[in-house]
């Protein structure tokens, strides 16, 4: 098996694009011939429509996973990373037309797509193929001391050698939201090749376009049919039927926690291995000692980037009383000069459309509701910047030249109770909420005070405080005087409600294989036994 002679060929017009799935290394309509629209976020206008699939087109790609397992498995880890590399290679040659189609499906800006999405997708095929070709690390043990039955009624004490032996675990399904679509996918797919495994991805129907790119890039690549198929459409008629496929060993979901819990439950109650990657309502704790103009700085990226549709996004941030009208008076000034809203090409933009009219009809109803609460809510964007057409009283915008597009004001909200919806639930949106607080308990409590348990930072100058509060925090992961500093070879996953695995390098590696153990007996110059 080598890497594929097929020239990749790519649609470069979004007008060219038709989406089908993608099932035994073919291009296929979905049995039903029913198609979903699929609205762009920053014109709301139609654009490549994708198939509705149902149990059907799943059960197909499923056996064409089961079929192609045996083989793809069997491959040698070297010819597996030789794919690997070339899918790597392939990406990296595309970043910038993958980035348009990103941004035009999803909403981001264009600049954010090349510089935030793309070079991790290019990063994580690389990484496992480095992996594999170094081998996973096992574990070995020889002890002496366990009793062998030599002979029935006398057992002997003698030398075992222990080895642990990861290997493929089976079909795969592969469950993806909309925030950095192929990024997503990216992120389970590498591991889940690099083990051994095939897959079936159902990608959101929100954001689809990239994944049927990537089929082109898979093909293109070498990855023998059957080994990854991709069948779109909704999580209900797609989604589920593929969780609970017989057939299918694993499942792998990113995405709300709602979801995530149902999917949980019917893949684990098949005695099935799930990992879930869920929601967050991160907090931000900032102290009087802290470096401001880091953490305000900071703190505005960890609310806005990518729209706040970040699962790390900060959405509560608590300022020590010390500094807090300092700090949310900064925010303010620095938010509203700094953030670039508006057309999603333009080199310097920051902030674009968020991903759908139904999301951006959440978004502004926790924003109505604060302001109903008797928060004070303010939209941090230049009342008289030439591209802003229309404000409305709960922060949707009107571009120019984007009319139909569905964009929100970055939104700062203040006075507003902890026990407030708008506090506790994940609104995935540009909307920050900003309390003070006292004391190190009184913000550590505030901290972990809701449901979840994704991401957190501390600000501190006082590296003692620093180390003791970023322990206190209850988060899969907790950064100090920084936000969303990420490695790829470090364990990522949530607490509480927001997950119940770890991504990434030997952990994103460690779901996808199943560990065997070796037990062997080591027979003393003459056997022990006769
Ligand atoms: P959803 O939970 O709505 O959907 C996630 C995926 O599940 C989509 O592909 C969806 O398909 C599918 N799905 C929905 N219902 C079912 C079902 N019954 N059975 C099988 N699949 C189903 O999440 P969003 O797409 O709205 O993504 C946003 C969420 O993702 C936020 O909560 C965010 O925090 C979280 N997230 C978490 C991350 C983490 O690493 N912890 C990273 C990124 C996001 P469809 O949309 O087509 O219906």
């Amino acid at each position: 098996m080598t890497t594929s002679d097929t020239k990749l060929v790519l649609p470069t017009r979004i007008d060219d694009v038709h989406v089908q799935n993608f099932i035994n290394g073919q291009w296929v309509p979905p049995s039903t011939g029913a198609y979903l629209k699929n609205v762009s976020p920053l014109t709301g206008k139609d654009i490549s429509p994708l198939p509705d699939s149902d149990s059907v087109d799943i059960d197909i790609a499923v056996s064409a996973a089961k079929d192609a397992f045996p083989k793809w498995s069997t491959t040698p880890a070297d010819k597996r990373a030789a794919i690997l590399l070339k899918i790597s290679e392939l990406i990296k040659e595309n970043i910038p037309l993958l980035s348009e189609f990103e941004s035009l499906d999803q909403g981001k800006p264009l600049r954010l797509a090349m510089m935030h999405e793309m070079p991790p997708c290019v990063y994580l095929f690389a990484q496992f193929a480095d992996i594999i070709t170094k081998g996973i690390a096992e574990t070995s043990q020889t002890t002496p001391f366990i009793h062998t039955p030599a002979s029935i009624m006398d057992p002997k004490p003698c030398k075992i050698e222990f080895t642990t032996q990861h290997v493929p675990a089976g079909v795969a399904a592969i469950i993806t939201p909309w925030n950095v679509p192929l990024e997503m996918i990216c992120i389970k797919l590498a591991p889940c090749l690099a083990a051994g495994n095939t897959c079936v991805i159902k990608p959101t129907e929100l954001t689809s376009i990239n994944a049927y790119m990537l089929t082109h890039i898979l093909k293109a690549a070498g990855v023998p049919d059957g080994v990854v198929n991709v069948v779109f459409g909704t999580g209900p008629r797609a989604g589920e039927p593929l969780v609970k496929h017989k057939d299918v060993r694993l499942v792998s979901f990113t995405g709300g926690t709602k979801t995530g819990f149902r999917i949980g439950g019917l893949a684990g109650g098949m005695g099935k291995r799930v990992a879930l990657e869920l929601g967050g309502k991160n907090p931000n704790l900032v102290f009087d000692d802290c470096d401001i103009d880091h953490a305000v700085a900071t703190g505005i990226r960890s609310a806005f980037h990518n729209q706040g549709e970040i699962c790390l996004c900060a959405s509560r941030h608590y300022v020590q009383q010390g500094i807090y009208a300092k700090y949310v008076e900064m925010f303010r000034e620095m938010a509203q000069t700094q953030l670039k809203v508006g057309d999603p090409k333009a080199p310097d933009t920051y902030f674009s459309a968020v991903v759908s009219q139904n999301h951006m009809d959440k978004i502004t109803r926790y924003i109505r509701l604060a302001q109903e609460e008797g928060a004070t809510v303010e939209f941090l964007v230049k009342r008289d910047d030439p591209k802003i057409k229309h404000i409305s009283s709960d922060g949707r915008l009107t571009i120019e030249g984007f009319e139909g597009g569905f964009f929100v004001a970055p939104t700062l909200i203040t006075n507003i109770s902890q026990k407030s919806r708008v506090m506790q639930e994940e609104i995935f949106g540009p909307v920050v909420c900003v309390l003070p607080f006292e004391d190190e308990d009184e913000g550590v409590a505030l901290a972990n005070d809701t449901e979840y348990g994704l991401g957190a930072s501390v600000w501190s100058l006082d590296k003692e405080k620093l180390d003791r509060v970023m322990g206190r925090i209850n988060a899969g992961t907790v950064w100090g005087n920084a936000w969303f500093a990420l490695s790829f070879s470090m364990p990522f996953g949530g607490m509480k409600n927001s997950g119940n695995m770890r991504e990434f390098g030997t952990w994103g590696m460690e779901f996808f294989t199943e560990t065997k153990t070796l037990s062997k007996h080591v027979y003393a110059e003459k056997p022990v036994s006769s």
